[in-house]
């Protein structure tokens, strides 16, 4: 069954000048499990989709369901409750805090959720273990290595959970030992059941998902499942 699935999705930002069509009619389904990246040039409309994907921000026109509720016309506030208990995040500038350990970070999540101390030490310690760092749970950010760090944050990304992991230019910042790494992790999780949708622009990083849908210009030209 489709976890996600867009109608028509239209977005124009108005900037009081000009208005700019930055999704001209997006129609997608993402199945449950699946991993799929979305591809495209500088401006063709990537980000755009990641916000709405996300529920940062809602479509002008079309519709949005994200395991079968229509996110498309929620309020601000509602919008923020479907984020923390649905989606995980990872961002390409990892946004650890910097003063905090690396299960302190991995537990943020938690806290905003409302669960007890005790339970939050357990599941981030589990989250870190999951993605190869349960020796490294004591270690500040800066005492992590870029690709290290990033898989911190696909631990706090994890820890709620979500039935979507949703990655905007994961390895970005990455040298590609790294980036093999953090790619590695994400196959991994794709083969346990989790449902990815990886934002990129770097061609090669997007032949790693299953699927790789590629936008123009605020359309879907194309939507391959990958060669290797
Ligand atoms: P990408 O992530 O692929 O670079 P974006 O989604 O950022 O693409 O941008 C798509 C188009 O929408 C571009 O023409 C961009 O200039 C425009 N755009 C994006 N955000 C805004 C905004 N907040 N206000 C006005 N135009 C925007
Ligand atoms: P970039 O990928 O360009 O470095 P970021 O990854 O920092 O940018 O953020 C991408 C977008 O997601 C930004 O518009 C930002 O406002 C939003 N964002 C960043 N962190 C969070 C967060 N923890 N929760 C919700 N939205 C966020």
């Amino acid at each position: 069954t489709a976890l996600l699935r867009m109608e028509n999705v239209r977005k124009v930002y108005d900037t009081g000048v000009v208005q700019v069509e930055a999704l001209r009619g997006v129609s997608l389904a993402v199945e449950e499990g699946d991993f799929v990246a979305i591809t495209g040039p500088s401006g063709s409309g990537k980000s755009t989709l990641m916000h709405i994907l996300g529920c940062l921000d809602v479509p002008s026109e079309g519709t949005y369901e994200l395991g079968g509720t229509d996110v498309s016309r929620m309020s601000e506030a509602d919008l923020a409750l479907v984020r923390n208990r649905q989606i995980g995040f990872v961002f390409q500038q990892f946004n650890l805090l910097p003063s905090m350990t690396a299960l302190r970070n991995v537990e943020l999540p938690l806290v905003y959720a409302g669960v007890p101390s005790a339970e939050r030490h357990e599941r981030a310690r589990e989250a870190l273990t999951r993605v190869g760092l349960g020796e490294r749970t004591d270690h500040r950010p800066g005492e992590l290595s870029g690709g290290q760090q990033q898989r911190v944050s696909v631990a706090r990304a994890l820890v709620t959970n979500p039935t979507l992991i949703l990655a905007d230019e994961p390895t970005g910042n990455l040298d590609s030992v790294s980036t093999n790494d953090v790619l590695e992790l994400f196959h991994d999780l794709h083969h346990a059941g989790r449902t990815i949708v990886l934002i990129t622009h770097e061609p090669d990083v997007a032949q790693e998902a299953r699927r790789v849908l590629r936008i123009t210009d605020g359309l879907i030209s194309d939507d391959t499942v990958a060669t290797r």
